[in-house]
């Protein structure tokens, strides 16, 4: 008999998502920018303290913008965290921008904050930091560091939404933030994201890169008498539809922020005495840090034992997946990479393993992915 398969991520459907999609083609209007859009925004102004919020087709369009805000040029310096997803420097690359790596630190995959300082030289424009899990950076740190140097600091929020630094919501402290809404992040557009500006110097081009590189939006304000081109911009508006969709999902908000919170500590306590034993270790939040249960992993001891973790969990139909390749020596840029070893990211890239965690995740498939866990344990413990 095999059980039902217990995926890693499913989708959050609050139930309201079909209705507000309607509700958008009865108002007649599907392109960026309509009432679900500004809905958006504003709820994410307004909650998180962000200056101004800009909807997005996705976080790495809202990195690109940060980019393309920050006007970097060929041979400029970019600081980024190695462990991470690829839009996190490909949004730089595009502008010519060379990547310096940044290593994570011994206790937890977000950047090293006390190890940027040697990586600074005169052609860094900006530090891009990464809360990874949701879990914030060392923000004091990181805006002390660039104030001394004159650089910008970009978040990449895109897993952190509803994380907080201290008393102070991540995406709203550094000059520009990035968050997203793939279908794999707590809150959820299909595909989508948000540029969140905080520093006021970039507030009105941000809407011009948004628009195309047009005085659109400010047209329609009636600030402007004509709507031309004016600037470089693209295309990064969502559409209403997402919107709608979104908007449906940021009203349950605290609903789905409490049952994750519930779920991973229902994985942290169960399985407290396997880490107390010594077999792996949890996930440590730093105490400036309030998380917003995004992922719960576990860090194997070697390379060899997650992966035949991950093999016992999928012959029990549980699907449990390791994280980030480090970019540092990925095909693409180990060519121009200055050679540096990055150990610590080097080691969540081969020890970290995450468990399922989403919405409709019920306490007995926990129960389940816990039993597994201690079965492989177990047999790992009689072999040696
Ligand atoms: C998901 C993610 C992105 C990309 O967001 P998209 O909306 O998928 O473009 C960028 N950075 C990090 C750290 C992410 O987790």
């Amino acid at each position: 008999m095999s059980l039902a398969p217990i995926p890693f991520n499913k989708p959050y459907l609050s139930g309201q998502e079909l209705a507000y999609i309607q509700q958008a083609l009865r108002n007649g209007k599907l392109s960026g920018n309509g009432w679900f859009t500004q809905q958006c925004q504003q709820f994410l102004e307004q909650r998180y303290g962000i200056r101004k919020a800009l909807l997005t087709t996705s976080g790495t369009a809202a990195l690109e913008m940060a980019a393309l805000l920050l006007d970097i040029q060929p041979g400029d310096e970019v600081i980024v965290p190695t462990f991470t997803f690829t839009s996190t420097a490909n949004a730089f690359v595009l502008r010519g921008a060379h990547i310096v790596f940044a290593d994570s630190l011994p206790e937890h995959p977000n950047v090293d904050v006390a190890q940027l300082e040697p990586l600074i030289t005169s052609r860094t424009r900006a530090i891009v930091v990464v809360h990874y899990a949701g879990v914030a950076c060392d923000m004091a740190a990181v805006m002390a560091l660039a104030a001394r140097h004159n650089l910008f600091v970009i978040e990449d929020a895109a897993q952190a939404i509803d994380g907080y630094y201290q008393q102070r919501p991540l995406g709203s402290i550094g000059h520009l933030a990035a968050f997203s809404f793939h279908e794999t992040k707590n809150v959820i557009a299909g595909e989508g994201g948000l540029l969140s500006i905080n520093d006021a110097r970039f507030q009105e081009r941000a809407e011009i890169i948004w628009e195309k590189g047009t005085n659109r939006a400010a047209y329609f304000r009636g600030e402007t008498a004509r709507y031309q081109w004016v600037d470089v911009g693209s295309s990064y508006l969502a559409s209403e539809l997402n919107a709608a969709y979104l908007w449906a999902q940021l009203e349950k908000l605290g609903t789905i922020q409490a049952q994750r919170q519930r779920q991973w500590e229902q994985y942290y306590q169960a399985l407290a005495p396997l880490a107390a034993a010594n077999f792996f270790a949890l996930p440590v939040v730093p105490a400036y840090a309030l998380h917003n249960w995004h992922i719960f992993y576990l860090l194997c001891h070697t390379l060899e034992e997650r992966t035949a973790l991950i093999q016992h969990l999928s012959a029990r139909n549980i699907l449990a997946v390791f994280h980030y390749q480090t970019l540092h020596n990925s095909p693409f840029y180990m060519a121009r990479h200055d050679g540096r070893t990055l150990p610590n990211a080097g080691y969540y890239a081969d020890h970290l393993v995450r468990l399922p965690l989403f919405f409709e995740l019920t306490f007995t498939d926990q129960q389940r992915v816990v039993k597994a866990i201690q079965e492989f344990y177990a047999s790992a413990a009689s072999n040696s």
